[in-house]
């Protein structure tokens, strides 16, 4: 650390994303990607737009914006595009977390979300998962703080139903619920249309995972009139020009191809189900996953050693050293040739006697 570093962040731990290697060319299953391309419409519209870089892009997302609503089912006034949907989460700690207005997240979850309590001051209430590491929407009844909540949640694939997510929105009317919905497209219900009859609800999506831009930074916040003002307000005072010219259009287009990339979902989802039960086949418990990934431990190695012993082979999975879940491994789904590759490995590596990575 410099000596010029703000006394304010200077015990700031930063999240730590997934590893984007290029020593070699890995099975990557790792970083929740889609293994498809974006659809040539996207890439069409993203070049038309290369030749205009030379000037500001809309500050608004006008067009972005009118699609999106027609997506969503909701009006554009509702919507804010952002820089990936974890500006949104950045935007949302900022304009209603304070030192005395904490956010309340479970222990196991997406690891941005402490950090950014931290970066932004604002005290982490910590909800341990159940056991069986679902959410206990009972936990969250009537707690008076913001809270957040991916659904499905990360890195178990979890979701909860649209009805336990209503009744912690309503059961917290004086603070912010935010639910972070990056997985939805594979498997959960989205619970955008209660932003209709909540003004304490913020619903994030994303395109990084289900619509295959995560290189292109991509997110939505989705809520009520006056949460949307609220979070402009930090927008405007940090960065006007989010989400540049050539990902507004990649966006727009993505949306016109919506079939193309609904089409990648269910492939995706056949392909985790086979995952699953050849996992399964081999001794893994895995739980029942909701999104692009699966989160699995085998009783003969630790996640670590499955971790290191696969990227030894050429396939990177994710591997989170913390309580309870050390035993896991998070894996991608990626196409079924690339799931062949994985499970092939994994085979190789429990018949060598597993521990010895
Ligand atoms: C991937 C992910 C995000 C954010 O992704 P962006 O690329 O910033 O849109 C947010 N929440 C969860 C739970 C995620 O897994």
């Amino acid at each position: 650390m410099s000596r010029f570093m703000s006394a304010r962040h200077a015990a700031l731990t930063p999240y730590t994303p997934g590893e984007q290697p290029r020593d070699m060319a890995y099975t990557k299953l790792n970083t929740n990607e889609s293994p498809y391309p974006p659809s040539p419409a996207v890439a069409a519209a993203a070049e038309r737009e290369a030749g205009r870089l030379n000037l500001y892009c809309d500050p608004t997302c006008a067009e972005l914006c009118r699609k999106a609503a027609a997506l969503y089912g909701v009006e554009p006034e509702n919507i804010l595009p952002v820089n990936g949907s974890d500006e949104i989460l950045y935007f949302a700690f900022t304009a209603f977390g304070d030192e005395t207005h904490p956010f309340a997240f479970p222990d196991i979850s997406y690891g941005f979300y402490p950090v950014y309590a931290d970066m932004c001051h604002v005290p982490a209430h910590i909800i341990p998962l159940r056991d069986d590491f679902s959410i206990d929407p009972g936990d969250y009844i009537g707690l008076n703080e913001n809270i957040v909540i991916a659904n499905p949640n990360a890195p178990t694939g979890m979701a909860l139903s649209v009805s336990d997510i209503e009744s912690i929105v309503r059961a917290n009317p004086d603070r912010v619920v935010v639910i972070d919905e990056a997985y939805i497209d594979f498997g959960g219900v989205s619970c955008v249309p209660l932003i209709k009859t909540y003004d304490n609800l913020l619903v994030t999506q994303t395109f990084s995972k289900s619509r295959s831009l995560a290189g292109a930074r991509l997110g939505f916040g989705i809520a009520c009139q006056s949460l949307i003002r609220d979070l402009n307000t930090v927008k405007y005072s940090v960065n006007p020009y989010n989400v540049n010219r050539m990902t507004q259009a990649a966006g727009a287009a993505a949306i016109d191809d919506n079939a193309y990339y609904m089409e990648n979902c269910r492939r995706i989802v056949d392909t985790r189900a086979n995952t699953a039960r050849a996992l399964e086949a081999l001794g893994f418990t895995v739980l029942p996953s909701c999104s692009n990934f699966l989160f699995a431990a085998h009783p003969a190695i630790g996640g670590g050693a499955l971790y290191r012993a696969l990227k030894a082979r050429g396939v990177l999975v994710r591997h989170f050293d913390k309580p309870r879940i050390d035993g896991f491994v998070r894996i991608t789904i990626g196409t079924p040739e690339q799931m062949d590759i994985l499970l092939g490995e994994i085979r190789a590596i429990l018949q060598e006697g597993g521990s010895q990575a």
